[in-house]
């Protein structure tokens, strides 16, 4: 482990280094965007072999989920980072006469990326693009639990860039805490809603400005107007990538009542398309993390009703598929975030019943309404509060660069991907220019006869 002064020592070089101002220029921040796509396209075989060591995650999945979204976002910063890092005048106000009013765009500084195990690659180096993007120097502190993913993060970014510009510091909670005792100017946190409490306090007490991105229950409803055979498809892809270890999971499903059965039998059998009779042989399912999140998960589904799926095997962390029918509200796998491969299935009688059930909870981080139903539709969208939605689709909306990605309430504050990454990590600073001449006298005092009501 890093030692606390050794950590001190990084975020003072990193300070001395920003305060060079080597990092603003435009032509600066593309050259490491291009170092890091390099980097990303020829170092392919080793990240997917490292997700591979710490999960078992298929590699198509590795190449999808952290490989290309990656690579997407890079694409999509070089393309645009060149305007938004100007000035741009605004509109004056008219009590300012005269004056030409800007904003001009500037990094924080020196940040702090600490990133969450369940797509480890993905989730460290994102928000890094964004600190480039932005200007800024950046520590990355990968998750523990991905150990093979994080000593790689850790080697590229060592070979390929200077410890007081970005570097990767290893280790679990104790490096973490150390950490955000440090001077930073920026903290961008992505993980579990406990410890997003835990950063938000050590960050409020320098008050340093930190993005959360934290998780939750995300709810997904199925109406009775909707494409059950495509909703299928569209909730077991969603709900079981990355054997559902996903932050935008369809937690739980919603469905009107008439549509249970059919949903249930629909879900079944994509369940075995998708992952064959034995999902433990398919190579295009993953495994749980660890004992203790095997555990947790296990003991959920010992206290449900098992609809379909519900096999484990403890020695090799594997929990299939699994759907639970006649979930009530009350029950434990309904109290927490699941974050595995449990699908509870709860019914509804109207959509205002729904909608009240679902804002009877924390605001979820996503959430999913399969209908064909326009009115239901808006009803859902405009009645209640999550960080993103979908409809008739899950998980894909963070896929796309001009959404901006992100919670609300108890699932996060702010947001990044696109110009939202650059955001994150830069200030807005507004600048009034006015010229010397004329100087109106009208604000200063003595004010005595300046308005003839007074
Ligand atoms: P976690 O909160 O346990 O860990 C996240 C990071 O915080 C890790 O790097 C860990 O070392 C560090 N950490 C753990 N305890 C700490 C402490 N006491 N003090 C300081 N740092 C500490 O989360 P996780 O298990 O890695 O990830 C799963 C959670 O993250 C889920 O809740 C999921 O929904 C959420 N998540 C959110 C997003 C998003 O984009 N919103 C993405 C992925 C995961």
């Amino acid at each position: 482990m890093t030692s606390p002064q050794e950590l001190e020592t990084l975020v003072q070089r990193q300070k001395e280094f920003f305060n060079t101002g080597q990092t603003r220029p435009i032509a600066f921040r593309l050259k490491m965007l291009r170092r890091l796509q390099k980097v990303i396209q020829q170092e392919e075989e080793a990240i997917i072999a490292s997700l591979s060591a710490d999960f078992k995650k298929p590699p198509f999945e590795t190449f999808a989920t952290e490989i290309a979204i990656l690579e997407a976002e890079i694409k999509f910063l070089l393309k645009h980072l060149r305007r938004w890092i100007e000035p741009y005048r605004v509109k004056s106000s008219f009590l300012n006469f005269p004056s030409k009013d800007y904003i001009y765009p500037e990094p924080y500084g020196v940040s702090l990326v600490i990133g969450a195990w369940n797509y480890p690659f993905q989730l460290t180096l994102s928000p890094v693009l964004g600190a480039i993007a932005a200007g800024c120097c950046a520590i990355l502190k990968p998750s523990e639990l991905t150990s093979a993913t994080s000593q790689l993060t850790a080697r590229l970014i060592q070979d390929h860039f200077p410890p007081e510009y970005l570097t990767v510091v290893q280790g679990g909670p104790e490096v973490s805490q150390v950490l955000l005792e440090q001077p930073f100017d920026k903290i961008f946190f992505t993980g579990s809603v406990p410890v997003g409490k835990v950063v938000a306090q050590a960050a409020a007490k320098q008050l340093i400005p930190v993005t959360l991105e934290l998780g939750g229950k995300s709810p997904c409803l199925i109406d009775e107007t909707a494409d059950l055979a495509v909703a299928a498809k569209r909730i077991v892809w969603g709900k079981f990538i990355n054997a559902g270890q996903t932050c935008v999971a369809p937690d739980y499903l919603l469905v009107h009542e008439k549509v249970k059965e059919p949903l249930l039998k629909e879900l079944t059998s994509t369940i075995q398309e998708f992952y064959g009779t034995n999902p433990a042989q398919s190579p295009d399912f993953a495994r749980i993390i660890n004992e203790r999140h095997f555990q947790r998960l296990k003991n959920l589904l010992d206290s449900s009703p098992v609809y379909a799926g519900g096999q484990t095997d403890a020695s090799s962390l594997y929990i299939a598929p699994t759907l639970l029918a006649d979930v009530s509200w009350d029950q434990p796998v309904m109290q927490e975030e699941i974050f595995g491969p449990l699908l509870p299935v709860l019914t509804y009688k109207t959509m205002p019943e729904a909608i009240r059930e679902v804002n009877a909870r924390p605001k979820p981080l996503a959430l999913y309404l399969f209908s064909r139903d326009k009115k239901a539709k808006e009803m859902v969208l405009t009645q209640t509060s999550s960080g993103g939605a979908c409809i008739n689709d899950t998980v894909s909306h963070l896929a796309n660069p001009f959404l901006p990605f992100g919670g609300v309430g108890t699932s996060g504050q702010g947001n990044y991907h696109g110009k939202a990454s650059f955001e994150a990590f830069s200030h807005q600073k507004s600048v009034l220019m006015k010229p010397s001449k004329p100087d109106l006298p009208l604000r200063y005092p003595p004010y005595q006869n300046k308005f003839s009501w007074m």
